[in-house]
């Protein structure tokens, strides 16, 4: 009730939800009680959950902030959401998102703009939560549900966390199942929690993770007790730090930040190494070829015969332009444009085959990081969340707020922001942990010793 209600009164104003489930909601926490009573309780009975308006819920209206998708409701659960539930999670709605998960800052979703909690000291104007999981950072940070699920491509789980001063952790590749979310680019896409503790983080991901046969990128390995890495001793651990993250546009008060998370680690009885990634500043390019290359090719479904919305049409190919004109928003065009560009013929090579082969280079850069270390300590993003309205005419300068997030993904590494404290306006600032390969674990236990 409490966050039902926080939701009615604040949601207005925030737009964290697209949907909200108040009174589906209250009827299961209804039945949790009972579930408690009995005491049967699971690890999440009776938490209050949002639920990223990406995963397919079943009945459920699932938009993807699209216009096309407005009036879409999934006939089936997505596997992530299904594992929630099975334990007991209560969904108090859909959070917003950038339109199909394409954004930094919530500013391209169809149902409008998320806004930040958090002020700057002293100025009233409204700050973008980050994106593109921008509606579940935002409902966490301001109690209008206890976690949320995000998922990330090239940063939409980690960027907002940090911008919002909560946790939010992005898994390795293929830890949790992507059957039933909406694909953005399938080899980059992987569903995570974002929670207030890095507990909360630890619990939730201990059910969102998992094999599943239906995502055949899923990978079939145990899931370990996330909640035992909790606080574990760090003493020896071997924390890198990559010299090509000190990159320009850092802000002094991140990279003040940076130094704080280091000396505490040091305190806390970690080893600190330098260490160098030289493909790093490949990354955004590479980034930004691959990910709209799947884009387009994963967007191609919305035809208007077989999903959403459809505008009719004198012929079937005038239908699909007039459904897919009225459908997509200008930043999910300009991502289909740039993708089917670099995968036609003539320039496949040139772009999209050089860029699968920069991607290898850059996850060899992390396999030889991690001969030698065992996590990573960077940056989440050069600043801290700026106001509505700034970056969003120039696409270029917006893309580069994922420059920290963007390497650990495409090396499919598990990657963590934690929040570690307010910058020099008051803002929260987040250190991004990128560890080895399903070691999860590691990043849990060197975030605790850091929030
Ligand atoms: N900002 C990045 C993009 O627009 C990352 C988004 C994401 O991780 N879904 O592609």
């Amino acid at each position: 009730r409490a966050h039902t209600d926080a939701i009615a009164a604040l949601n207005p104003r925030l737009n964290a939800y697209i949907t909200t489930t108040a009174d589906e909601a209250l009827k299961a926490a209804q039945q949790a009680d009972d579930v408690l009573a009995k005491g049967e309780a699971r690890a999440l009975t009776g938490i209050p959950l949002g639920i990223k308006d990406l995963f397919c819920t079943n009945g459920v209206r699932t938009t993807a902030a699209s216009n096309i998708l407005k009036n879409f409701v999934p006939p089936y659960e997505s596997t992530v959401t299904a594992n929630l539930l099975r334990d007991g999670a209560v969904f108090v709605g859909k959070t917003n998102l950038d339109e199909f998960a394409m954004g930094s800052a919530n500013i391209t979703s169809a149902f409008g703009p998320v806004e930040n909690p958090w002020k700057r000291n002293g100025d009233e104007a409204a700050l973008v939560p980050g994106g593109s999981s921008g509606g579940s950072a935002a409902a966490v940070a301001a109690g209008l549900a206890m976690g949320a699920t995000g998922t990330d491509t090239g940063g939409s789980i980690r960027q907002p966390a940090a911008y919002c001063g909560i946790v939010g952790l992005k898994p390795t590749y293929g830890r949790c199942s992507r059957f039933g979310t909406i694909a953005y680019a399938s080899s980059l896409d992987q569903a995570g929690p974002m929670a207030r503790s890095v507990r909360d983080c630890a619990i939730m991901l201990q059910s969102m993770a998992g094999f599943d046969e239906r995502d055949s990128t899923s990978v079939n390995c145990d899931v370990p007790d996330y909640s035992a890495a909790i606080g574990r001793s760090l003493k020896g651990l071997k924390v890198g730090i990559p010299a090509e993250y000190r990159a320009e546009g850092l802000s002094a008060e991140i990279a003040a930040a940076w130094q704080q998370g280091i000396e505490w680690l040091k305190a806390a009885g970690c080893e600190i190494v330098d260490v160098s990634l030289p493909h790093t500043k490949y990354g955004l390019a590479t980034y930004y070829i691959v990910a709209p290359a799947e884009c387009s090719s994963n967007l191609a479904r919305y035809d208007g015969l077989r999903f959403g919305e459809r505008v009719p049409g004198d012929t079937l190919d005038a239908m699909y332009e007039a459904t897919r004109r009225a459908g997509f928003g200008p930043e999910v065009r300009r991502r289909i444009m740039m993708g089917t560009y670099v995968l036609s013929a003539g320039y496949y090579d040139a772009y999209y085959l050089k860029a699968q082969k920069v991607r290898t280079l850059i996850r060899r850069d992390f396999t030889e990081a991690f001969g030698k270390v065992d996590v990573l300590l960077t940056p989440t993003a050069p600043t801290p969340a700026f106001a509505q309205g700034e970056q969003s005419d120039d696409p270029v300068q917006m893309y580069l707020n994922d420059i920290f997030t963007v390497p650990a993904s495409m090396a499919g590494m598990p990657a963590m922001s934690v929040p570690v404290g307010l910058g020099a306006t008051g803002l929260p600032l987040g250190l991004q942990l990128i560890g080895r390969p399903f070691d999860e674990e590691t990043l849990l236990a060197t975030g605790s010793a850091l929030e």
